[in-house]
């Protein structure tokens, strides 16, 4: 059922973009090697429901999460697809796991043998993806020994099979492989070691998964950032196998349009004095929505046109400087494109000094998600 929306502001996700970033990749990669959707953090702001749906109607085949609560919300909605939950989840949680056929991620023997006093030795098994550490210094097994203790303990507990073995690179992204390729090489020691490999190994990210060595490609990769038509980084742009469709635009309309005198002030503290007689537009969007105060001046799409945010964001709305008077309920666009213009999801990750990944991510819930 779909909710009715009063407020103007919205997140539009374009879901057929998602799906194409998924088909791309999916041509692109060794034909045996399964996709990861990574749908954690509410898809990366897009909506984990709608987003996994896109990814498995496109050819992913696994959906990954790094919470026990958004893999159990995933699971409520899906029922066939493996779900892997990558971070770590306390071992009260294996036997929710094991009957939702949520595997988990371990990397401690101890944690292991916790979670099999919890588990239902008639129920499901609960299955396991051990996690190396090989340079991340995150999660996961540092040593040869410490893998080879959890894969024996794994062996020797009743009702838990081991089903993966992973990585995750630091620095995928990044020109300078020095550090990129210790980590291959500590994984692979891992490989070359662990008595019987099992079913899906993997190791690659996006930035991985499009510009290493397509062996990394292992037995699945874990699709994130560019599944949703973002960029690793500048450099993996730069060289990628096919262009990348965004998903994310944020709209919202004029509610209120005046003209203002020269000399007035704008918004909490007066910080913007107006230079010259002008027009002055509202938006009802604000820091609660995850326009945080550092866009001050992040200029929005009117008409086709750029214009400038003016004096403090408020929690729910924000000004803008405008050429002419427009009529309420004229469109803005925060993010995305209005004729030549568009702004990007990468313009305001160099606005607020952070990488594109957080951007979607802090447009809080209020803001509801719209599928095209
Ligand atoms: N795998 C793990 C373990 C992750 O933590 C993440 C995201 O941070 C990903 C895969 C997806 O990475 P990306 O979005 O760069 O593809």
């Amino acid at each position: 059922k779909t909710q009715q929306h009063f407020r103007p502001t919205k997140a539009i996700i374009d879901l057929q973009a998602i799906q194409q970033n998924v088909e791309n990749l999916k041509k692109f990669l060794r034909p045996t090697v399964q996709i990861i959707a990574v749908v954690k953090a509410n898809a990366y702001g897009h909506g984990d429901v709608a987003v996994a749906q896109a990814a498995l109607d496109a050819g992913a085949t696994i959906l990954a999460v790094a919470t026990p609560e958004e893999a159990l919300h995933i699971r409520a909605h899906f029922t066939e697809p493996d779900i892997l939950l990558l971070g770590a989840s306390p071992a009260s949680f294996a036997p929710y796991a094991a009957e939702q056929r949520i595997i988990l991620t371990v990397f401690a023997s101890e944690w292991v043998q916790q979670a099999a006093s919890f588990i239902d030795k008639e129920a499901l098994p609960l299955r396991l993806h051990i996690k190396v550490d090989s340079g991340m210094n995150r999660i996961g097994i540092r040593s040869e020994q410490e893998l080879l203790e959890i894969y024996q303990t794994i062996q020797s507990t009743d009702n838990v099979e081991l089903d993966g073995l992973f990585t995750h690179f630091a620095t995928a992204d990044e020109e300078d492989t020095a550090h990129f390729e210790e980590q291959v090489h500590f994984f692979e020691r891992c490989l070359s070691i662990i008595p019987s490999k099992p079913r899906l190994v993997h190791a690659s990210n996006t930035a991985a998964s499009l510009v290493k060595d397509p062996y990394l490609q292992y037995d699945a990769v874990r699709y994130g950032i560019s599944m949703y038509g973002l960029a690793p980084s500048s450099y993996v742009d730069s060289i990628a196998p096919f262009s990348l469709q965004p998903a994310f635009s944020l709209e919202s309309e004029l509610v209120h349009v005046k003209q203002i005198k020269a000399g007035d002030c704008v918004g909490y503290g007066a910080t913007y004095v107006a230079p010259t007689d002008m027009w002055l537009g509202t938006i009802p969007i604000g820091y609660a929505d995850g326009v945080i105060r550092k866009l001050g001046g992040q200029e929005v799409l009117i008409d086709g046109q750029r214009v400038p945010i003016v004096g403090r964001i408020c929690m729910d709305q924000c000004m803008v400087a405008l050429p002419k008077a427009y009529p309420i309920g004229e469109k803005v666009t925060l993010i995305g494109q209005q004729g030549q213009h568009i702004v990007s999801v990468d313009e305001w990750a160099v606005k607020l000094e952070t990488i594109n990944y957080e951007v979607p991510c802090i447009i809080t819930a209020r803001v509801p998600r719209i599928y095209l």
